[in-house]
């Protein structure tokens, strides 16, 4: 039976890159000093700032949730945590449930925000109208960019500082290579650990957990017991993400360093690429920020609002 490395007790962890095994104890302490390293070195949150922390209601972000609030008091920071219900039925609302549970035991303010609200249309209905119009856009397209934006726009109305997100080593891989497969050069040095601030009207982005291998991110919470409900999302089959994901862990089974070798390569990039700072613009429909004249979010919503206007009048 495998031990740890530094104390002998029954191992619960390999930890492949230090050459052994750590237990549960030694394991967790290891995983928080890492998150709290990466705040300090990158310069994420100051003393007295008030961080606002997107939850899914996901193993990642309700770990994020959970580290924020245990060292929010040694950080020096205030915090609320931000969530959005997109409207996907026999799934978000389980998330959404989880988020709600652990914001309160951990006393977090949370507060929702609704693409039924701010746009007119769940997701599930703007699905069903892209379907008959021959799904111009992919559903994890239009979730994705109203999703932000309606995050960034919490985070404003909230006053926040930060803006925290879950997104740990394998999804910046991920999305590291699917830009590479939409040959989006722009994006490809883009989305770091941290963002600027480019515009008055977007929260500086920050990536606590940007060095932490995914399952690592779940070993951590299964040792903390933070439970997510075990559901999936429906439109998950249309997502390019999610083959790339089974993809880039089929090749890390003989290839340990293959995500920390993408990582690395995106870095190098950047810096051929001059530092991939993007320029903003104001979108004119909306008034926040945009790489056009006219943000993603404003065209999405002008595209679908005529779909779901035919579909109900028929
Ligand atoms: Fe949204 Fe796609 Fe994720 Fe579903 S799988 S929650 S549609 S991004
Ligand atoms: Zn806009």
């Amino acid at each position: 039976m495998p031990r740890c490395m530094l104390c002998s007790s029954v191992a619960a962890v390999k930890v492949p890159y230090l050459g052994g095994h750590l237990c549960s104890t030694h394991f967790s302490q290891y995983f928080e000093r890492r998150f709290l390293e990466t705040l300090e070195r990158l310069d994420m949150v100051r003393r007295g700032e008030r961080v606002a922390v997107a939850v899914s209601g996901g193993k990642d972000s309700l770990t994020l949730l959970y580290l924020f609030s245990r060292y929010r008091r040694a950080l020096g920071v205030e915090l609320v945590a931000v969530a959005v219900d997109e409207g996907i039925k026999g799934y978000r609302e389980y998330k959404l449930e989880a988020a709600k549970e652990y914001a309160e035991k951990w006393g977090v303010e949370l507060v929702i925000k609704s693409f039924k609200r701010a746009f007119g249309f769940t997701l599930d209905e703007a699905v069903a109208a892209l379907m008959r119009g021959g799904l111009r856009y992919k559903p994890c397209t239009l979730c994705g960019v109203l999703r932000r934006y309606l995050l960034n726009a919490a985070a404003l109305e909230l006053e926040a500082d930060k803006l925290a997100t879950a997104h740990n080593m394998d999804d910046e891989a991920q999305a590291f290579l699917m830009n590479m497969v939409r040959a989006n050069l722009k994006a490809l040095s883009r989305e770091g650990p941290v963002s600027g601030k480019v515009h008055e009207k977007l929260v500086p982005r920050i990536k606590p957990l940007y060095f932490a291998p995914e399952r690592e991110v779940t070993a951590y919470a299964l040792i903390q017991g933070i439970e997510s409900p075990p559901v999936e999302c429906p439109y998950i089959a249309y997502s390019t993400r999610h083959i790339i994901r089974r993809w880039l862990n089929r090749v890390e089974l003989g290839d340990r360093s293959v995500k920390y070798r993408v990582l690395a390569l995106k870095e190098l990039l950047k810096e051929a690429l001059g530092g991939g700072v993007e320029e903003f613009k104001t979108c004119k429909v909306c008034g926040m920020p945009s790489s056009g004249d006219v943000c993603k979010a404003c065209s999405l919503v002008a595209y679908v609002r005529p779909l779901l206007t035919n579909l109900f009048n028929e």
